[in-house]
């Protein structure tokens, strides 16, 4: 045999060998036997939830930004409200009052060797006028079937109600705690421009040197795996959360009068620039939490996307690929993005500006920098663009997917939504979770809610609702949840 006969066999073989450990490992990847324990519910009146959430709803606590400065009726409206609506825990907890507005709720457990757990909520929304909806945006209309809509009827009231239910339900039926249990509820979690809530709220802990076994704020939710092509229903579990920056990148090129320009004129420049951004985005890169994600959607996966996501390590290359033309969303979770969201440009007509500026509004994947960010538009952009970091929260830290808060997070939502993976991901929006780094590891962004592609386009958007079903199942999970973690076992 003639030696590259020898070498084209041993190539052959190399090759079919590999193909065979990625059919075998294809093959072996099973998705986990479900352990749920069986318990009984809460009880919880789906219609009475509603209304309570209706009337959450009739009071605009819209973020006090812009034109809403000094605003603040709403807001103390919405803690009276509170006390009205849940005796119970207001009879229990102590509420302290945070920097005007926010609210920190705090319930006595009696073991003092447990860190105590904390819930996030926060009270503010988005601004909407009533055009394009079926019913006005702060009407909280209940509908005949069964659902109530209104702005923040999903962010994040319904989130907050549930949680609120749930711990009212648990008081009903007399539970007291092991550990201390703290609701927070920021004001300001909205216009991302604001930290006068939640960071507040951080303070106040920090400056009392504790420390929280974990925290669970709102992020991801419940999909239906189909959506992935996936069978069963997908928690998302946002364990660690992108980094959000606004860089501006000017150009200075002397301007004048519009009736004799240059050849190059700084708007002109700025526009290559843009062009330029566009056309060469970040390079992608896999996160520990992607592979993360992957490792636990390929265990419900099945056919050919399940062997490409089984061998995603081997077909990196093709994968990467995929992620970045399927979907924006996908394309997000694998590179940090760039958004161009502001222009600034002449104040006249007919004047050549001397300056102009574009926001790019980027959000930075985890293991990357602000610096590597700046490097990378620095190299691309050359000398004649500046590029100057204006705002900046770097990507969180990422939470443990052994500690025992995510072991308790997966293990109640099996038992609540039965036939329901539990699926670690990088949340690519930014919440209020992101302060919460100094007083906890385990930080945990999750909403217990069935949210079709459909429901999530409402949030910020027209005609945000929610349905009765999807607030009782979220009561019980909340109340579930704080039985497993944080009620005194008899
Ligand atoms: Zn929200």
């Amino acid at each position: 045999m003639e030696i590259y006969q020898i070498v084209l066999i041993a190539i052959a073989a190399a090759i079919g060998a590999v193909i065979l450990f990625m059919i075998l490992r294809t093959i072996f990847t099973r998705p986990p036997k479900s352990n749920a324990k069986q318990f009984t519910p809460v009880e919880a009146d789906a219609d009475k939830l509603l209304e309570h959430v209706s009337g959450a709803i009739q009071i605009p606590t819209v973020s006090m930004v812009e034109e809403f400065v000094g605003q603040d009726k709403p807001f103390l409206d919405f803690k009276k409200y509170l006390e009205k609506t849940f005796p119970l825990i207001h009879k229990t907890a102590s509420v302290t009052v945070i920097n005007g507005y926010s609210l920190v709720y705090h319930f006595k457990g009696n073991d003092s060797s447990l860190l105590p757990a904390c819930f996030l909520s926060h009270q503010d929304v988005v601004p909407a006028t009533p055009d394009g909806w079926d019913y006005p945006p702060f009407s909280g209309k209940i509908t005949d079937d069964g659902y109530v809509y209104g702005r923040g009827s999903q962010d994040m009231k319904g989130h907050m109600f549930a949680l609120l239910e749930g711990m009212e339900a648990l008081l009903k039926e007399g539970k007291t705690f092991s550990r201390d249990v703290y609701f927070c509820f920021g004001h300001d979690e909205e216009p991302g421009t604001s930290f006068e809530g939640a960071p507040k709220i951080v303070e106040y802990f920090v400056e009392k040197k504790m420390k929280f076994e974990f925290v669970l704020d709102e992020g991801g939710t419940i999909m239906d795996g189909k959506m992935l092509g996936v069978k069963g229903m997908l928690a998302m579990i946002g364990i660690c959360e992108k980094g959000n920056s606004d860089i501006e990148i000017s150009v200075k090129l002397k301007g004048g009068h519009a009736s004799n320009p240059k050849r190059k004129t700084a708007v002109g420049q700025l526009g290559v620039a843009l062009a330029k951004i566009q056309k060469h985005p970040m390079p992608t890169r896999w996160t520990t939490v992607t592979k993360y994600t992957f490792k636990e959607i390929s265990k419900r996966a099945s056919g050919p996307l399940k062997f490409v996501m089984v061998n995603r390590d081997i077909l990196s290359p093709l994968v990467k690929k995929i992620f970045t033309v399927a979907s924006s969303m996908t394309n997000a979770l694998v590179r940090t993005t760039f958004s161009p969201t502001m222009l600034w440009g002449s104040d006249a007509r007919n004047t050549l500006p001397n300056e102009v500026k574009a926001n790019i509004n980027t959000r930075i994947i985890t293991g990357e920098t602000i610096e590597d960010v700046e490097k990378y538009l620095r190299k691309l952009l050359g000398k004649g663009v500046e590029v100057k970091t204006v705002a900046y929260t770097a990507p969180t830290p990422v939470g443990d997917i052994k500690s025992y808060a995510y072991k308790s997070l997966s293990d109640t939502i099996d038992e609540v939504f039965p036939n329901t993976a539990t699926i670690p991901y990088m949340f690519i929006a930014a919440s209020d979770a992101r302060f919460y780094f100094p007083v906890s590891d385990n930080v945990f962004r999750f909403g217990p809610f069935l949210n079709s592609l459909d429901d999530q386009n409402r949030i910020h958007g027209i005609n945000e609702r929610l349905h009765k079903d999807q607030l009782k199942t979220a009561t019980q999970f909340f109340a579930r949840f704080i039985e497993n973690t944080c009620v005194k076992k008899d």
